[in-house]
């Protein structure tokens, strides 16, 4: 089955101590796509400017990326810099330019709207409302967000929490959100505010799912080298939607093994700029780690 991808199509600058990327394919519509399309067909929902460069619609392409929700626009491509201290947990926004993403509407080919895995990343909540609403009753529906809505858009967000089965969100979101500091606290009172499922995501440590099920703790794929994490989060999430959009049965009894294939799939991402070292990995690869991961946490 395919999976509905919605949110930013992006140029990235990224600065990292050591060296210096300028408008790399990012976005987290592009990361999340990328990581999704080694497990299902993907269907991607987004804009961008006549600036955007041919070669990263080869890309999309590559990997099969059905493009015919991407508008392309008459002016920029949405573009974020930032910079990443030594200790690559903090990270720095430098600038954040609109450009065509200020006044995108997302209307749905028709081919579109009976998709039943939709992931609306990180993008502003009404617009993950307006891809909501032309939906036919889709299957699963995952939400992203970040701590810029928390704070500029939080009605929007709570009714939103409403109408999804579930929300991935790290875990410093997670403590804005229902200003509790315990992660578990955090994640009933999330429950309480819509969503059955509640992923939080905490960086090199991995993630807990949350749900009737009770607790579910994936672990990271350790790395001995980050070069650029920008973007983890969102093939985390793409991958976890490919992966259950190509399973049998109920979506909840997958969740799992998705989140796991999440992890490693996230884990690549950290290994290059922007989508650099993702866009190389073959199937072989995500299945050795699957696997390597599986031994490390099994006693
Ligand atoms: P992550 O590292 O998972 O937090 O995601 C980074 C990606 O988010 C980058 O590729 C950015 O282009 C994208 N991004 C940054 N700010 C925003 C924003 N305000 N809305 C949507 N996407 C954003």
């Amino acid at each position: 089955m395919s999976v509905l991808i919605v949110g930013s199509t992006a140029l990235d600058s990224i600065k990292t101590p050591q060296a210096e990327n300028p408008r790399l394919l990012g976005g987290s519509a592009s990361h999340a796509a990328i990581a999704a399309s080694f497990f299902s067909p993907v269907k991607l929902v987004g804009v961008v400017g006549e600036d955007f460069p041919k070669p990263y619609i080869k890309l999309y392409q590559k990997h099969r990326i059905d493009l015919s929700g991407l508008q392309i626009q008459q002016g920029k491509t949405f573009h974020w810099s930032g910079e990443y201290e030594v200790n690559m947990n903090n990270r720095r926004t430098l600038a954040t330019e609109l450009g065509v993403i200020e006044h995108f509407s997302p209307t749905l080919p028709d081919a579109h709207k009976s998709t039943p895995y939709v992931l609306l990343a990180n993008i502003a909540p009404a617009l993950q409302h307006h891809v909501l609403d032309q939906m036919w009753k889709p299957k699963f529906v995952i939400v992203d967000t970040m701590d810029l809505w928390l704070n500029i858009a939080l009605d929007d967000l709570l009714r939103l929490l409403k109408r999804v089965d579930a929300l991935v969100l790290n875990d410093s979101e997670a403590h804005q959100l229902t200003k509790s500091d315990n992660t578990l606290e955090a994640a009933r009172l999330i429950h309480k505010m819509g969503p059955r499922h509640v992923i939080i995501k905490k960086g090199e440590h991995g993630s807990i799912l949350s749900n009737k099920d009770g607790l579910f703790v994936c672990p990271a794929y350790p790395l001995k080298k980050v070069v650029d994490p920008t973007g983890a989060g969102d093939s985390f999430v793409g991958a976890l939607m490919g992966y259950l959009a190509s399973t049998r049965g109920n979506p909840e009894k997958n969740l799992r093994r998705a989140m796991v294939h999440g992890s490693v799939v996230a884990s690549f991402c950290c290994e290059g700029f922007g989508v650099k070292r993702t866009t190389r990995v073959v199937k072989r690869d995500i299945q050795k780690r699957v696997r390597e991961l599986e031994a490390l946490a099994r006693f």
